[in-house]
């Protein structure tokens, strides 16, 4: 992401609700978010998750609608061992060929391959290469999506075969509320979890939290509840605890 597109971008993070737009974590994160797009893949996201276990991780997987019908079992595994699910489109169209109306109906078709495979009506949303116009920001409004982006990009799409990310880990000194962005759709993500580990601990940091712990409670009551105990909490200032 550009510099000018980044700042943007953290711009709109402070002045929205969080429930609406993410770039950091919030400044009571106690560690750093990892997250992994694309997948889940055959190979490297079972290697990925079975990393993620040995360390005791939980992290969020933005997943390709299509990569789960084909690989449903994984989407399953993903939750079953506590991370959570966010969407990242049904066939992860390039954002420039794909109009507003044509996303919302991929994510729409997302949501619901994955609400009847899973029981769980996804609400965290990334767009393919983090690009959003403002018509198709406010279609994922409308479908109820957190808009979730990224204030760390190791490149890892584009990472050397042989050196992978790890030239990117060495220098990386993580702050409390970073959301790294990765793809398990390559394997560099895999052999980077153990030095990231080890720079979290090196800066004093709690742990590895989701995106969904950074949401604040009163939007997971009222999301379980009702959108009239929603708007008892906003009024009171409580939902809108911006960031
Ligand atoms: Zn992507």
């Amino acid at each position: 992401m550009n510099p000018f597109r980044q700042g943007m971008k953290t711009m709109m993070s402070a002045v929205l609700p969080r429930e609406r737009w993410l770039t950091r974590g919030p400044d009571t994160a106690t560690g750093i978010a990892l997250t992994f797009d694309d997948g889940p893949h055959p190979e490297y996201t079972p290697r990925l998750l079975d990393e993620l276990q040995k360390f005791q991780i939980r992290a969020t997987f933005f997943v390709v609608g299509e990569a789960v019908e084909r690989f449903p079992r994984l989407a399953k595994r993903i939750i079953a061992e506590g991370h959570t699910l966010g969407g990242h489109t049904y066939t992860h169209s390039e954002p420039t060929e794909t109009s507003a109306r044509k996303l919302m109906d991929e994510v729409r078709r997302s949501l619901d391959l994955i609400e009847d495979l899973t029981l769980q009506r996804l609400s965290l949303f990334r767009p393919p290469k983090g690009k959003l116009s403002l018509a198709k920001t406010i279609g994922m409004w409308k479908l109820q999506q957190t808009i979730v982006l990224w204030n760390c990009d190791p490149r890892d799409y584009r990472a050397d075969a042989v050196q992978g990310i790890q030239p990117w880990v060495q220098d990386y000194r993580p702050e409390r509320g970073d959301i790294v962005l990765l793809h398990d759709t390559h394997p560099h993500c895999i052999a980077a979890i153990e030095p990231i580990v080890q720079r979290v601990a090196d800066q004093g940091l709690g742990d590895f939290q989701t995106i969904d712990q950074w949401l604040s409670l009163n939007k997971r009551i009222a999301r379980s509840e009702s959108d009239e105990l929603l708007l008892e909490t906003s009024s009171v200032g409580a939902v809108h605890d911006a960031k």
